[in-house]
C-alpha cells in the first residue's frame, strides 16, 4: 500500500483527510480489514485494558459474518467505519459496484451498531477528489486516509510495527500530533505488536481519540509553515 495523497482540498474544502492539523497530543489509531474472529477480540482486550478508543474501517462481508464483534466495539466505545464490502478498488468501479461496495456495507454497519456509518476508507487508499467528494456528497461519509504505515499487512513482526509506528520508516513518518495511524487487525504480528505499541504511544504523552474526535478538534488557526507541533517528548 503505497502513501496516499496528502489531504486533497480544493478552495479550502477537504475532499479526504490524511492527518487532522490539532492543538494538542491527539493521534487516532485505525484498524482494518475485520472484523476478525479472534484477533478482533484480542485487540478489544488490549485496548479496554488501557482505555484507548480506536476506529476500525471493516469490510461489509466480514460484519455480516461477525456483527457480534463490531457490537462489542462500539459498546466498549469505538468508532466503526466503512472499507467497502469485500475490498474492490472503488476508483475501478461504476456506479452499481461502488453503490454495492458503500450502501451495503454501511447498512450492515447500521444493523450491528445501530449507529449511522460517517466515515469511509478506500481500499488501498484509491481515490481521487472526484471520488472522495462523490463519497462525502453522494453517500455522507468522509474519507479518511492515514499519515502512518507500518505496513504491517507484510507481517514484517511485532518490533518492526511497532518502531514504525513509532518512529516511521523509509515510507512514512511515526506518530505525531493529529496523526492518523493505519493497521491491520487481521494480522496477529499487528495485535501481538499493540500492547507495548499502545504502551510507548502513552508514555509519550498521547491521547488517543477516534476519528470522528480527532476531525472535530480540526484547529481552525492558520497553519503558519510545514512545522508540526512538537511530540511531548520530542525534545
Ligand atoms: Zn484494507
Amino acid at each position: 500500500m503505497q502513501k496516499p495523497q496528502e489531504s486533497s482540498s480544493q478552495n479550502g474544502e477537504h475532499f479526504s483527510y490524511s492527518s487532522i492539523h490539532v492543538d494538542g497530543p491527539y493521534i487516532a489509531m485505525t484498524f482494518d480489514d475485520g472484523p476478525h474472529a479472534t484477533l478482533t477480540p484480542r485487540l478489544l482486550d488490549i485496548l479496554k485494558e488501557r482505555h484507548i478508543k480506536v476506529t476500525f474501517f471493516v469490510l461489509g462481508q466480514l460484519v455480516k459474518e461477525h456483527p457480534e464483534i463490531v457490537q462489542r466495539a462500539v459498546a466498549e466505545g469505538h468508532e466503526i467505519g466503512n472499507h467497502s464490502w469485500d475490498h474492490k478498488a472503488l476508483n475501478k468501479l461504476g456506479p452499481d459496484g461502488l453503490q454495492h461496495e458503500l450502501t451495503d456495507t454501511s447498512a450492515v454497519i447500521k444493523e450491528a451498531t445501530g449507529k449511522p456509518v460517517t466515515l469511509m476508507r478506500p481500499p488501498y487508499g484509491a481515490t481521487n477528489p472526484r471520488l472522495s467528494r462523490a463519497i462525502e456528497k453522494d453517500f455522507g461519509m468522509k474519507v479518511i486516509l492515514w499519515s502512518v504505515d507500518p505496513l504491517d499487512w507484510k507481517d514484517p513482526g511485532p518490533k518492526v510495527v511497532e518502531s514504525r509506528i513509532l518512529s516511521g520508516s523509509k515510507e512514512s513518518g511515526g506518530a505525531k500530533p493529529g496523526a492518523i495511524i493505519l493497521s491491520h487487525d487481521i494480522h496477529k504480528g499487528t495485535v501481538e505488536a499493540m500492547p507495548s505499541t499502545l504502551d510507548a504511544l502513552l508514555a509519550k504523552g498521547y491521547k488517543f481519540v477516534t476519528v470522528s474526535e480527532l476531525l472535530a478538534m480540526e484547529s481552525k488557526m492558520p497553519v503558519q509553515s510545514s512545522a508540526t507541533p512538537a511530540a511531548p517528548t520530542s525534545h
